[in-house]
């Protein structure tokens, strides 16, 4: 540890904080400190603790992602570190999609106004293109604290707050697309394609008639009355489909909703 390091703020340098189970929906802060509550209301058995009348579950501090300290310096190279990726990423789907729109490209989306892109780009997500018949809306996510893990929780976790975002912010018609990754020279690149469940079939479907040879996860979650259905399948094997088949599902999900 560097003397310059001061401890974090929220878990108070403990890397380690305690949230509430089945947190109420408006208490999404509620978080207590580990030294707060007695050695008695850990349950080995359980790794539950009960506390002030309900029980806790310990998480990694989400401030500092684990480390107990917190660095201005580090914190600005994990922002250049995620906008390297963003820009990895939008290369690569770029030269993906560019086999059947030659003209296409990809940027990162500009995150304030003054934008050197034109008209022409929609400009949501994490990434923008200009492409006409790009049927996905591009959320990446470069981090440490997401964990396939998560969807065995009963809300997700982080990846479940992937999910919930990319189905907020994703305009009618497009389908939510989260490439998340751990940072590291090494670590695989995964793209989880997210839909409501009613739509869980049309997609299998799609995915079946792109590939018969792809391997993938998937898994469906609770989200408020419905359930939401995601797969995962690695990044290069996105890549590795042809898009034309991607291009015709984009456009018949877009007949199917009456948009075009
Ligand atoms: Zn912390």
């Amino acid at each position: 540890m560097n003397s310059d390091d001061i401890d974090c703020k929220k878990c108070d340098g403990e890397k380690r904080i305690l949230v509430p189970i089945k947190p109420a929906e408006d208490e999404k802060k509620v978080f207590i400190l580990v030294s707060q509550v007695p050695k008695e209301a850990y349950n080995k058995k359980t790794k539950k603790y009960t506390y002030g009348g309900r029980e806790w579950k310990e998480v990694l501090c989400p401030r500092c992602n684990g480390r107990g300290t917190e660095l201005p310096n580090k914190n600005r190279n994990n922002s250049k570190r995620g906008k390297g990726f963003e820009r990895r990423v939008g290369a690569d789907f770029k030269k993906w999609w560019q086999q059947i729109e030659p003209d296409c490209d990809f940027q990162r989306t500009p995150s304030s106004g003054g934008s050197a892109l034109a008209e022409g780009w929609g400009l949501y997500g994490d990434l923008c293109t200009n492409s006409k018949t790009f049927p996905f809306h591009l959320e990446c996510k470069l981090e440490k604290i997401w964990d396939f893990e998560d969807f065995f929780t009963p809300k997700g976790g982080r990846i479940g707050a992937y999910i919930k975002q990319s189905l907020a912010d994703c305009p009618l018609g497009k389908i939510p697309m989260v490439i998340f990754c751990h940072p590291g020279p090494s670590q695989r690149a995964y793209v989880m394609l997210v839909v409501k469940h009613e739509w869980q079939l049309f997609l299998l479907a799609i995915l079946e008639a792109v590939t018969q040879n792809y391997r993938n996860f998937h898994v469906t979650l609770p989200c408020g009355e419905s359930s939401i259905f995601a797969v995962v399948l690695p990044l290069e094997t996105l890549l590795s489909i042809s898009p034309s088949a991607w291009r015709d599902a984009g456009a018949a999900l877009a007949r199917g909703l009456g948009i075009k």
